[in-house]
């Protein structure tokens, strides 16, 4: 008798995690939200909580051949803050599990410590637990953020309506780039030992990837103007990837401008050095940690002038699809590439 086996690769990381939802039921009423946004949403008093977490792995996620261990550390912290953030609240605690292999001395783990802690500092949260354990192969390293808001300040990615305006923070596709020249640089060194790795010129784009900032000020910056977006996730998986799934929970259609899109200087050109589409590394690269989010046109007015926010476009119907239009004033179909770890 033949027994079916599926390959993760077929469904892919977001079918995986539909997959494993489709056997999970919420109990408590405290439970707000469960799976299926950037964090979980958790009753508490008179405000809640939301909870998120985020699995680190040498090898998958992070090349200690270039990864300093301190920006690992700072890195494991960051991404879990961008999802408290991406829910629109304020992070307080975090715990953080590490799995070590006999590689890794006293002094390398105070080194990933040194990260943690800076972030920890950076961000206003306090370090209130974890684990550690031994590892056979390399580091592990996994983070749980807790945030509070109340309940009205909570942002779910399912809140879109039509006319909505698309924002992002920041500028995009940095990360991706950073990415592919800290791998460039390390296959010279791996041919060459004697070569240095020439980073003086990329330093923009591989501190992007190396050592990400959460977009927390613009969250403060939200309290203080009264403001509240409609819809918002973080940017890890690429803005295409970011986009459908804004559309899909909001059950909406969006329409997304070329000439809007937030791209540095050096990631352009580093980019174009690449041989890599510069506008193609501002949809589908991943781990920019910036946020993307959609407001009312009538709280337009409190963010007009923001130097660090981006209008991108607007939230269409569903049935009117997903499309960019590039400069020559053609409506391409959106395509979510993704970043994928299977
Ligand atoms: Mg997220």
């Amino acid at each position: 008798m033949s027994k079916e086996r599926t390959e993760i690769s077929e469904i892919g990381e977001f079918g995986l995690i539909e997959h494993l939802n489709e056997n999970i039921k919420l109990k408590n009423s405290s439970s707000l939200k469960g799976i299926g946004d950037d964090a979980a949403v958790i009753a508490s008093g008179d405000h809640v909580k939301v909870v998120t977490t985020d699995l680190l792995l040498e090898g998958v996620h992070f090349d200690l051949s270039y990864a300093p261990l301190t920006h690992v550390g700072f890195k494991a912290v960051a991404v879990n803050i961008s999802d408290v953030a991406a829910m629109n609240a304020v992070p307080k605690q975090i715990t953080v599990s590490v799995a070590l292999s006999n590689r890794f001395s006293v002094e390398a783990v105070d080194a990933l410590y040194a990260g943690i802690n800076a972030a920890a500092e950076h961000y206003g949260v306090d370090v209130v637990g974890g684990d550690t354990t031994a590892s056979r192969s390399g580091l592990l390293i996994s983070v749980t953020a807790i945030g509070e808001a109340l309940p009205e300040q909570v942002v779910y990615r399912s809140g879109a309506k039509l006319n909505d305006i698309v924002c992002v923070t920041g500028d995009l596709g940095g990360a991706l780039v950073g990415l592919q020249i800290l791998e460039r640089e390390k296959q010279v060194f791996l041919s060459n030992p004697d070569m240095k790795p020439e980073l003086e010129k990329y330093q923009i784009v591989t501190a992007r990837q190396l050592r990400p900032e959460a977009r927390m000020d613009i969250i403060h910056e939200f309290r203080e103007l009264g403001l509240v977006p409609t819809s918002m996730m973080d940017i890890s998986d690429g803005l295409a990837s970011e986009l459908f799934h804004i559309c899909k929970a909001s059950k909406v259609g969006v329409t997304i401008y070329e000439d809007k899109l937030p791209i540095d200087k050096q990631t352009y050109d580093t980019a174009v050095e690449l041989g890599l589409d510069p506008i193609t590394c501002v949809l589908n690269g991943g781990e920019d940690y910036e946020l993307l989010f959609t407001i009312d046109q009538k709280d337009f007015n409190k963010i007009e002038k923001h130097p660090d926010i981006h209008f991108i476009g607007h939230v269409t119907k569903e049935e009117e699809g997903k499309y960019l239009v590039t400069k020559s004033g053609t409506a391409a179909q959106l395509k979510a590439q993704g970043w994928k770890h299977f």
